[in-house]
């Protein structure tokens, strides 16, 4: 549990991370929280020689909320569970920042970290592909944006170049009217998500005019359950529209098996998750 020696350099700017980066792709690593690198080190899943701690870089913090919303790829759990504007506007970050682990692991992890580590059990990768994100990243040749439904690729796989950074997370603002939902079944002992679901909806005059379903924890990467969204449009959100787009989701979904859950089960769940989480907006 002890790590291999490495170098330790805090980055004062975006563009000393990215120079710090080109220098030795492969060897070096960006730290943000911790919460996944250090145990990853000290298992010696990796050994960089170089870790350049991002955590004082002012680019890359603070939630504005504008014509688009911007979270700075440093905002940690508990910054996104606390901020009073973001729930206002855009509710899901509350309801999936209050299920992720405990405070400890909310008040260190960031939601860059999370997106850019892609752990398929994560919460944030389902609630930004629900919201049409795009993921801003920098790198040694500017910066590019990535629609958050192109940026998981697969287990602990993204877009993101060895050299680039994450800066931010762009969503545009939500139409009035417009409704949320973050549920998950929790992992006992992490709290990860076994599987989970997140919904952006919005109903006009008892129809549904919008609709964007994903999961995550369910297959290798978080997904948007596209048949399932699309059935839901032009439909009164009644318990048979319900029904057949939890189907539709389970059906998309080419689930992983564990020790915990095997594929059959987590496709159940991917079912019933929708399900539910689909009628608590029925009710909202
Ligand atoms: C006990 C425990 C329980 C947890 N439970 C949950 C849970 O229920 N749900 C959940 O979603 N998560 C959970 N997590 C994960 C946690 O929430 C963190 O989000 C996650 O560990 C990564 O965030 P971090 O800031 O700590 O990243 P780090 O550990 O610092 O980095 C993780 C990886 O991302 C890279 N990276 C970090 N920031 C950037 C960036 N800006 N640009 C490019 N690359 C970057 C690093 O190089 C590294 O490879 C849990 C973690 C622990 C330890």
């Amino acid at each position: 549990m002890i790590p291999s020696s490495f170098d330790y350099v805090r980055a004062t700017s975006l563009a000393h991370a990215i120079g710090l980066l080109q220098k030795d792709p492969d060897g070096s690593k960006l730290v943000a929280g911790g919460h996944t690198l250090i145990p990853t080190l000290k298992l010696r899943l990796a050994s960089p020689a170089l870790l350049i701690d991002i955590g004082g870089i002012g680019e890359l913090k603070g939630i504005q909320i504008a014509d688009r919303i911007r979270i700075g790829a440093l905002t940690t759990h508990a910054e996104l569970l606390a901020s009073e504007p973001l729930r206002t506007v855009l509710p899901i970050f509350h309801q999936a920042a209050d299920l992720i682990a405990d405070p400890q692991v909310r008040n260190r992890g960031t939601i860059g970290g999370s997106l850019a580590n892609a752990d398929p059990a994560a919460d944030w990768p389902a609630v930004v592909v629900a919201l049409k994100g795009e993921l801003e990243l920098a790198g040694p040749i500017g910066n590019r944006q990535v629609a958050a439904r192109d940026f998981f690729v697969d287990i602990m796989t993204t877009a993101l170049e060895p050299e680039e950074v994450l800066v931010a997370i762009h969503i545009p603002y939500p139409n009035a009217g417009a409704q949320f939902r973050y549920r998950k079944i929790r992992h006992p002992a992490s709290g990860y998500a076994v599987v989970g679901v997140a919904v952006a909806l919005r109903q006009q005059d008892g129809i549904v005019s919008e609709a964007t379903i994903a999961i995550t924890g369910a297959t290798g990467r978080a997904f948007a359950a596209d048949s399932a969204s699309a059935h839901l449009v032009g439909k009164p959100l009644s318990t048979e529209t319900i029904a057949n787009a939890a189907l539709l989701a389970s059906e998309q979904a080419e689930c992983l098996s564990d020790g915990y859950a095997s594929a059959d089960y987590r496709k159940h769940l991917v079912e019933t998750e929708v399900s539910r989480a689909l009628t608590s907006l029925t009710n909202a």
